[in-house]
């Protein structure tokens, strides 16, 4: 049987993320007649991309923010996609920029993150970003690791001195996640082991975990026999199974021993959004105090 009680409610945290950016939406606005206003670059038209940004776009209203769309086709070059990079990081009022992957395979994504202004920078694609992050100095986070650490810090769940394995290590969620729960701030502080595709018996590590985040795009990879009682387990996974989102971990094993977990759909996903809206107003008010 399930246990409701221990259930991490991702969509609440979510709303509640987004009346307190509303507020403080507004008062950027009051100070500065002025929204913060996102603006996100997207190539061709994959519908797991466009579906993403229609969710982002949707988000941007929710909390008052001024959201626009540059899209073009699969086939712009290089050269056409960091025209436009240059002319938003030069444009006033526009913010934060995102730029949607995976790109076109004719385009050099590293050359695209190193063009992408590290003030307006707020899911942290640049590398220079990355590297504050690495250098324990961060100006941004990138949203995913960024809404697992605020899932656990709006949650009471002390993590200093506790032993955090995350199942991932890709530079988008898991790496950047280690990086983040290593900070020597509050809320941090944790003892990190990452684990991989190439780690030998990866239960025996999720087994010594008190809390287990799974990000490795892997359905219901993470099993009950994988934790220990009354661990923590987010799970950051989003994959297809016959039609339904599933996440890393199976979720009917787990939840009956884990003392808290996030759903999926329900978990990381909205409180990821949201994360993406906070950058924004942060990258807003830094670039207007300036
Ligand atoms: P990714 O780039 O494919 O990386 C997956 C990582 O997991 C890699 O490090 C891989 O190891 C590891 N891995 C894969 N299978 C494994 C296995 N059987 N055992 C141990 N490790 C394994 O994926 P990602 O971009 O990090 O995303 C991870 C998941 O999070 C995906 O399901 C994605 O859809 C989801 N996601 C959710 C959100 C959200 O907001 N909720 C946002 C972003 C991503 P190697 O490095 O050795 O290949």
């Amino acid at each position: 049987m399930n246990r409701e009680d221990n259930l991490i409610k991702g969509k609440i945290i979510a709303d509640t993320i987004g009346e307190e950016l509303k507020l403080e939406s507004a008062q950027f606005f009051q100070k500065t007649n002025m929204k913060p206003r996102l603006s996100v670059v997207i190539l061709g038209d994959d519908p797991a991309a466009m579906f993403y940004v229609r969710m982002i776009e949707k988000s941007c209203q929710k909390v008052n923010f001024d959201f626009e769309k540059h899209a073009l086709s699969e086939q712009a070059t290089e050269e056409q996609l960091l025209d436009l990079l240059h002319r938003l990081n030069e444009d006033g009022i526009v913010h934060g920029i995102i730029v949607q992957t995976p790109l076109p395979e004719h385009i050099n994504e590293d050359k695209i993150r190193e063009a992408l202004s590290p003030a307006k920078d707020v899911d942290c694609f640049n590398p220079v970003n990355m590297g504050k992050l690495a250098m324990g100095n961060p100006d941004f986070l990138p949203c995913t690791p960024e809404a697992v650490f605020e899932i656990l810090k709006r949650e009471n769940i002390e993590v200093e001195g506790k032993h955090v394995v995350i199942v991932g290590r890709s530079s988008v969620v898991g790496k950047p996640l280690a990086l983040i729960l290593l900070l020597k701030m509050p809320h941090a502080n944790a003892t990190v082991t990452v684990c991989h595709s190439r780690t030998k018996d990866l239960a025996s590590y999720t087994r010594k975990g008190d809390i287990v985040v799974a990000a490795a795009g892997a359905a219901r990879l993470v099993k009950g026999e994988m934790i220990k009682d009354g661990t923590i387990v987010i799970d950051v996974g989003t994959n297809e199974e016959k039609g339904k989102l599933v996440g890393d971990v199976d979720f009917d094993e787990v939840s009956r021993l884990a003392s808290r977990i996030t759903p999926v759909p329900g978990g990381v996903g909205p409180v990821t959004n949201m994360m993406l809206m906070k950058n924004t107003l942060q990258a807003a008010e830094r670039q207007l105090a300036k």
